[in-house]
């Protein structure tokens, strides 16, 4: 598109035949999103509905080129139902191959036509694009099974549609002059396994070890288990309130001996 706020297109090659002019006084509602079934250029569709009665407003190109064929403020002929033609902006998006390759579609289409999709939800203040409610199918109003990987439970819908939301956001702010949303960080189902596994590991491998030999340190220097149970060691002897020594207390009270032995053996040597 040249102007997605203003929905100017890249090409307009407009129909002569096949639609009908003016909407009856309606408002538009919605989008109606179609695959070609084929793989045609602007050119080529518009061809294709001159001889066949049918037309769309947007053809979408495999390389993101978008074409206007008929006018929105037109009736198109795309979903063979005039109340919804009436209603409707109709959207066609070409395939990059045939069916014996299933009808793919590509990515820049995909692209194109959801930002497509935004910029007119947008200009006709539809709001925020929500498939089954201002985005809608052709096969929802007619026998077919358009637009096939396009339309909800197809490969391509999600990507549509993301495209769609994540670029009206983008739109809306330009148009307010405000700065774009950023996407919200996910953490998915198998990330948050992954973390918890991590965390879980990283106590039984690390931290857990870790604790264990803290206590027997402790153990080991009090006697004892849990704070406020000092048990001490009986083989070191008692304090004065009969309590058995802590293996600190121990090499204290060894320390005070050693000076005392210490001063009393620098007398005797002065003494003599
Ligand atoms: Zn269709």
């Amino acid at each position: 598109m040249k102007n997605w706020l203003t929905l100017e297109p890249d090409r307009v090659k407009l129909m002569n035949k096949h639609y009908t002019p003016g909407r009856a006084g309606n408002k538009i509602e919605c989008v109606v999103v179609h695959h070609n079934a084929g793989v045609l250029t602007i050119d080529q569709i518009w061809d294709v509905w001159q001889t066949r009665q049918a037309s769309a407003h947007y053809q979408v190109q495999s390389d993101g080129v978008i074409g206007q064929l008929v006018w929105d403020a037109d009736t198109a002929w795309h979903a063979a139902n005039q109340y919804t033609n009436q209603r409707s902006i109709g959207i066609e998006v070409s395939n990059s191959a045939g069916a014996s390759q299933d009808w793919p579609i590509t990515d820049t289409a995909i692209c194109e036509a959801g930002r497509l999709i935004a910029a007119v939800c947008l200009h006709y203040n539809l709001g925020r694009p929500v498939s089954g409610d201002n985005v809608r199918y052709h096969r929802e109003f007619y026998g077919t099974s358009c637009p096939y990987h396009l339309a909800p439970g197809g490969k391509y819908n999600a990507a549509l549609m993301a495209e769609a939301q994540r670029f009206y956001d983008e739109l809306k702010a330009k148009k307010n002059g405000t700065p774009a949303p950023q996407p919200k960080e996910e953490i998915t189902v198998s990330e948050a396994d992954r973390i918890i596994r991590h965390i879980t590991d990283y106590i039984s491998g690390f931290v857990g070890p870790i604790g264990s030999d803290t206590k027997d340190v402790r153990q080991q220097l009090t006697g004892g288990r849990d704070a406020g149970d000092y048990r001490g060691w009986p083989q070191l002897g008692k304090d004065s309130q009969g309590r058995n020594l802590t293996v600190v207390d121990a090499i204290a009270a060894l320390r005070v001996e050693l000076a005392e032995f210490r001063a009393e053996f620098d007398k005797h040597v002065e003494e003599n």
